[in-house]
């Protein structure tokens, strides 16, 4: 079978951005005619709104299994990412990972570039795992933050934050002075993982609606009660003070709205696309050789497919595959300057001059897309051979 322009269209892109839900889509469009009164007027319209912001609230703090005073709604993951580091009053040492998303790593290069903080960067494991012990190795007494991602959104690989709470914990205990806090970017865990905060044992933890099926442009962090946080837009006094600007009110009813559904398939959905996942690996790991999949095999969310075809450059796959109507993403071999190089990849194959690609599953995600996908991928390959296999 070959797939023409014409045929239908193959959306591998999940890990990027999601689909936004039709129930999703349906209680926004309505908060969005009905309530357009601000969430801080003191009238009926601006109650009402203040209250459908603070339904948003009661309901994702209940799906996270944390407290209302424990949410403070931004305007995605990045700016969630920013509010845990930038947003704590005294910063001396921070330990990080040498994958955490650019929302991350830019930050901590910002304060170190203008001597705020000190950062300590591990190296995760050629698997694309850290390893806890090298992140309690790091920690000092005067360590106050650390930030080690709950998935990669390259990789997909999933981050020991459970073995990593309770190093941490040890150290407060063996260092009573500590005011060490433990920040976790979960916007990739979301839709397959338990992101309970207790029981991950986080003190604040990242969400992005964007890649839950949810609006873009909405996002929460959730900060454990006691944790002082500042805001970092200044302005009004909105989310207890703690994020300045006029609620968006669509917007995190969108959130709440997707969180939920999320929760409620999450368990299937992991099982379900585990096997679409595993059956593209193997089959394609048949048919091409010598196809490097970047990172752990197991301890990788079930939507993530990474590779490395030696020789092919990832971005001329992409634009080829797209020209099937097949979706994906890639990174470019990693020359240091180069933008868009991946730092994931150099991570974890330091010496690796090929560049990567993601195929990233979602809800919509059948075996007929993989299969049909398998054959595109073949024929694209068969191409390009004599020009860059040979
Ligand atoms: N953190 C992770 C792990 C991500 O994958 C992303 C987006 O891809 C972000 C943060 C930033 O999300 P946003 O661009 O929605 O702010």
């Amino acid at each position: 079978m070959k797939l023409t322009k014409n045929s239908r269209k193959i959306y591998l892109d999940s890990a990027s951005a999601t689909p936004t839900n039709s129930e999703v889509l349906k209680v926004m469009a309505k908060v969005m005619r009905d309530n357009f009164g601000n969430p801080g007027a003191i009238h009926e319209l601006g109650v009402q709104s203040k209250n459908i912001v603070e339904g948003a609230r009661k309901k994702v703090s209940s799906l996270l299994g944390a407290h209302t005073d424990e949410i403070i709604f931004t305007s995605g993951a990045t700016e969630a990412n920013n509010l845990a580091i930038l947003g704590l009053s005294d910063l001396e040492h921070i330990v990080t990972t040498n994958i955490e998303h650019a929302s991350v790593l830019e930050v901590c290069k910002h304060l170190e570039k203008n001597k705020l903080a000190s950062v300590t960067y591990v190296e995760v494991e050629e698997n694309g795992i850290v390893d806890p012990f090298k992140i309690k190795k790091a920690l000092r007494p005067e360590t106050t933050l650390v930030l080690v991602m709950y998935a990669n959104n390259e990789i997909g690989t999933i981050q020991p934050i459970k073995e990593i709470a309770k190093l941490i914990r040890h150290h407060k205990k063996t260092n009573p002075k500590s005011k060490i806090l433990f920040h976790t970017d979960a916007a990739q865990a979301v839709n397959y993982l338990d992101i309970n905060p207790s029981r991950l044992g986080v003190d604040m933890l990242t969400l992005g609606a964007g890649k839950i099926y949810g609006p873009k442009g909405v996002g929460a962090l959730y900060v454990k009660r006691g944790v002082g946080i500042y805001k970092i837009l200044q302005g009004g006094d909105q989310e207890s003070g703690r994020r300045a600007g006029t609620e968006n009110i669509a917007g995190v009813v969108g959130l709440s709205a997707a969180l939920e559904i999320t929760e409620n398939m999450k368990i299937k959905e992991s099982a379900r696309l585990v096997k679409l996942r595993d059956y593209f690996v193997q089959k394609l790991s048949k048919a091409v050789l010598d196809i490097q999949v970047n990172g752990d095999l197991k301890e990788r969310l079930p939507n993530n497919i990474n590779i490395t075809i030696p020789k092919i450059p990832s971005d001329l796959l992409v634009v080829e595959l797209s020209a099937h109507g097949i979706y994906v993403s890639e990174k470019s071999a990693c020359k240091s300057g180069e933008k868009k190089s991946s730092h994931v990849i150099k991570a974890i194959r330091p010496g690796e001059t090929d560049g990567s690609l993601r195929l990233s599953l979602g809800r919509e995600t059948t075996k007929k897309d993989i299969d049909d996908t398998l054959i595109v991928l073949a024929q694209i390959l068969k191409k390009l051979e004599p020009w860059y296999l040979k």
